[in-house]
């Protein structure tokens, strides 16, 4: 009760109450005359209680009318915070474009004439037509790294302002950091490849960010309301495969959604799935692939490989799940527990090989990397000069500092560092000035081409050269032949590698070949 009386609501009932109490006062004080004018209307029959009984109306009246007026204001003030708390949830606070909460409450803008509700004469509704974008920048991670978030948030406001100027208001969501969703409905087939590719040129013109030219990709992948799905949320669905397709194509590409895309991305989860299990169940095994000194025909070292047999006993391609592990971040524990086992078994090799393993180019954007070689060798006990890290050259290319930093550091712990596959990447002669190699590894595709095909061979030619005169030592890829170990053996090659000496084995079969191979060169 007393706390009723503190709010407003029982202090407007004490207000009026006493507004009553003052009135039935008044009233009683001029009674005589009321009650004279009452008698005149009811003959006489009127009292005080007809009286109070008109004050306590009027003074509830009064009362509800005040409380009505209150309730509107306050329902009025509910319906703004609400609209305000909705806003806030439904759309992103750095462009202001709707999010992903919003699309889901998103409806289709009504086609012209009514077309969804009952055509004109026709029994069954029009389902109504859209397609759906999904846009993601290519390199915004880098602009990100480079500019800092401020410089990235000025980035997305202006790619969000591009996008918007080609779409209809209120169709283009913000759907995570540098993903973008646009529906146009009733947009045309013929129309949505150059919509796409519009999206992509508007997106990747340049943008100055603090005076600095700055520039990102687009992808994008779009499927279309029926033919893709029922429903927004079905379609929206599929141009992310789309997109994914289209990402996996490079930079700047654009992909309509295809049922086959769909399988493949089932197909890549379950991939994922068993790739996970079979790092955690330590079944992904480094094999062994010897390397050959051309010159004495001993064995100087091996090549960790990844082997990994799935349940079906099949052995998956290394490429295909370190691909995978790359992109959902499973590469580095998968490469700590490759690196650690490989240098387990080094220790137990009876020379002091070399061991030889490969880094890949998600890797060398790992700050931490040369961290986490050197905590592993600390572990196991494997001095570093014995250590031989790969990188391919499409790791030079994302972030060029980074890996110079990188290999600066692997040289000054005493590990040795090979460019891995040259000649199949890009710039190779640049990336020979900047970065400092003690090897490189000539690609196996020149190895198997060259013999009768003159350009290959002078290909080849040119790499010894090349590395001969910058003072470095080269390991030939892939011999697989008699004819072309022939041929390396006279240029002077330093290192040879492939199926000629042996495949990749397992630790018991490299032990046993490394045994073999010293009994054979000391019967010669
Ligand atoms: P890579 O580092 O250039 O390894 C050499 C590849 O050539 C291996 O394929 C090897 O089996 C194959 N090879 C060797 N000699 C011959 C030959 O005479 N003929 C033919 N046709 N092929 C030969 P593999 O094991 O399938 O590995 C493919 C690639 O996967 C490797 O190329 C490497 O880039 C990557 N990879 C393998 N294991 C790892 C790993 O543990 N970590 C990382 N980051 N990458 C790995
Ligand atoms: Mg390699
Ligand atoms: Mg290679």
């Amino acid at each position: 009760m007393v706390d009723f009386l503190k709010n407003r609501a029982g202090r407007q009932l004490l207000q009026v109450a006493g507004w009553g109490v003052v009135l039935w006062l008044a009233c009683y004080a001029f009674s005589g005359h009321l009650l004279a004018t009452v008698e005149i209307i009811s003959a006489g029959q009127a009292h005080l209680v007809i009286i109070s009984l008109i004050v306590l109306g009027l003074a509830s009246f009064a009362y509800s009318a005040l409380r009505i007026l209150d309730m509107r204001d306050e329902m009025e003030g509910r319906r703004k915070a609400f609209d305000t708390a909705d806003h806030i949830a439904t759309h992103d606070h750095l462009t202001k474009l709707p999010n992903r909460y919003a699309f889901d409450r998103f409806v289709l803008p009504q086609a012209p004439d009514g077309q969804e509700a009952l055509d004109a004469g026709a029994a069954e509704p029009v389902i109504p037509t859209a397609t759906v974008f999904s846009i993601d920048l290519d390199g915004f991670k880098k602009v990100n790294d480079l500019l800092g978030h401020q410089g990235g948030d000025l980035l997305l406001t202006e790619v969000s302002r591009r996008i918007s100027a080609l779409a209809d208001h209120e169709c283009v969501f913000r759907f995570g950091g540098d993903e973008f969703v646009a529906v146009a409905s009733g947009m045309p087939p013929e129309k949505e490849e150059l919509f796409a590719q519009l999206l992509i040129h508007s997106v990747s013109r340049p943008v100055r960010i603090d005076a600095l030219p700055t520039q990102v990709g687009a992808s994008v992948g779009y499927a279309r309301m029926p033919e893709h799905g029922s429903t927004l949320e079905e379609v929206r669905h599929r141009s992310d495969v789309a997109l994914y397709e289209a990402k996996s194509r490079g930079h700047n590409q654009y992909a309509l959604f295809q049922q086959d895309m769909q399988d493949k991305v089932a197909q890549r989860a379950q991939l994922e799935g068993n790739l996970r299990r079979a790092i955690e169940d330590k079944s992904i095994r480094p094999y062994y692939q010897p390397l050959i000194n051309l010159k004495t025909g001993e064995l100087c070292g091996f090549e960790a490989l990844a082997r990994w047999r799935n349940a079906d006993g099949v052995f998956v391609p290394p490429q295909e799940f370190i691909a995978v592990a790359e992109e959902t971040g499973l590469v580095t524990a998968l490469f700590e527990q490759l690196l650690a086992q490989a240098c387990r078994d080094a220790q137990t090799w009876r020379a002091p090989l070399l061991l030889a393993f490969n880094v890949s180019p998600v890797q060398i954007e790992d700050r931490l990397l040369p961290s986490r070689i050197l905590n592993i060798l600390a572990e196991t006990g494997l001095p570093p000069s014995r250590l031989e890290i790969e990188i391919t050259e499409n790791a030079l290319i994302g972030d060029p500092d980074l890996a110079a930093a990188t290999i600066e550091q692997f040289h000054s712990a005493g590990i040795q560092v090979a460019l891995d596959d040259f000649g199949t990447g890009y710039s190779s002669l640049s990336q020979l000035a900047r970065f400092r190699f003690d090897k490189i590894k000539i690609d196996k595709s020149f190895v198997s081409s060259f013999v009768g095909n003159d350009k290959s061979a002078k290909i080849v030619d040119a790499i010894l050269g090349l590395s001969r005169s910058l003072n470095l030592k080269t390991t030939v890829e892939g011999i697989e032949e008699h004819a072309q170990l022939a041929y390396f053996l006279g240029q002077g090659c330093d290192i040879g590698q492939g199926y000629i000496f042996g495949k990749a084995m397992p630790q018991t079969d490299a032990i046993a070949f490394a045994r073999q191979r010293k009994r054979v060169l000391a019967a010669c």
